[in-house]
């Protein structure tokens, strides 16, 4: 795609600056001509279908699925039904990262980083308003609002009735920040525009979802939830959320902290594993004795229970 023939599509699926010379990767020749035609309007399947075979030799309705598949189109619900619609960089760009990975690794790491702060702060600017509503009590929750303890979150696989599948974690995708597990992000929601709806995720029985909140603890992933949408076991370095509040001003509120560590010195034999546990640096290990740095502290609690001699616990704020 060259000069005046990418222009309009640039535009039409808001591309942002940072993520114009590598925007070719993200749609082929056919999808790009499909987003020009459709711009701002909204499709039935059956007349998209129709206009993807007058145009181009190929079956309309199995491309449409492909693209909304892909996140290069979404569904939107009006009166009278499900119609298709242009999506743009914002939604793709995830979906691009997690599903076409080797594709975006082959993205300069320059260009690649600069996606990245450019999502984190797009995404705190559009959460930054609804974090606002939690805070003066206009809105319940959020997503990610909460920090779970290790039981809580398999408390709550417990306590669901809805399936649960899971996808690979779609911040660590596009940040590329560390090895940590991936596919830990666990989804309950199947309307439209989500992964289940596109055809993605694994699904879940609640012994596999636990076990893999388990291992996430046990390998310093967070758990953060909202209780009816998801599970998320972050890290504090990919994570959007955690990243996306320190950008607004809100760490501790969003996602909530709702536990203080209370570390017990006299029982710490300084193993360690705390300081590798802790995302943020709040234990560390000077002089091969550990201290506790309270104001790095989030209160995820991940190394209450990674402390095989209880010498930190955990008191309810
Ligand atoms: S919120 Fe957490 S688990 Fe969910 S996608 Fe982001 S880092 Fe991954
Ligand atoms: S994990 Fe527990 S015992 Fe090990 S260094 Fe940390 S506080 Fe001490
Ligand atoms: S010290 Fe605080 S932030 Fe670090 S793992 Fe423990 S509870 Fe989480």
């Amino acid at each position: 795609m060259k000069g005046d023939d990418i222009l309009n599509f640039l535009t039409c699926f808001k591309v942002p600056e940072v993520a114009k010379s590598m925007a070719h990767l993200l749609v082929t020749p056919e999808e790009r001509k499909i987003i020009e035609i459709i711009e701002d309007d909204i499709y039935s399947i059956k007349d998209l279908s129709t206009l993807i075979e007058k145009k181009f030799n190929v079956n309309g309705e199995e491309l449409v699925r492909k693209m909304y598949k892909r996140a290069v189109l979404n569904k939107v619900e009006v009166s009278d039904g499900i119609y298709y619609k242009t999506s743009e960089f914002y939604d793709r760009i995830a979906y691009f990262c997690q599903y076409e990975t080797d594709i975006w690794l082959s993205v300069p790491r320059k260009i690649r980083d600069e996606i990245d702060d450019w999502y984190v702060t797009t995404y705190a600017e559009t959460a930054e308003p609804r974090v606002k509503e939690v805070i003066d009590g206009k809105k319940d929750v959020i997503e990610n609002a909460y920090f779970f303890t290790l039981q809580e979150t398999l408390d709550l696989i417990d306590s669901l009735d809805k399936q649960i599948y899971s996808v690979p974690c779609n911040c660590n995708a596009v940040s590329q920040r560390c090895e940590k597990d991936k596919d830990v992000c666990l989804l309950f929601e199947t309307g439209i525009n989500t992964q289940w709806d596109r055809g993605h995720g694994k699904l879940l029985t609640k012994d596999e979802a636990k076990a893999i909140v388990v291992r996430a603890d046990k390998n310093g992933l967070m758990h953060t939830s909202e209780t009816d949408q998801a599970i998320c076991n972050c890290c504090g370095c990919c994570c959007y959320p955690i990243r996306a509040s320190k950008v607004i001003g809100t760490t501790g509120i969003w996602p909530k902290r709702r536990y203080d560590i209370i570390w017990e010195e006299s029982k710490c034999v300084n193993c360690g594993r705390c300081v590798k546990i802790c995302n943020f640096g709040a234990f560390v290990k000077e002089d091969k004795k550990i201290r506790y740095v309270e104001e790095k502290c989030l209160g995820c609690t991940i190394c209450s229970s990674q402390c095989h001699v209880k010498a930190i616990k955990i008191k309810k704020i």
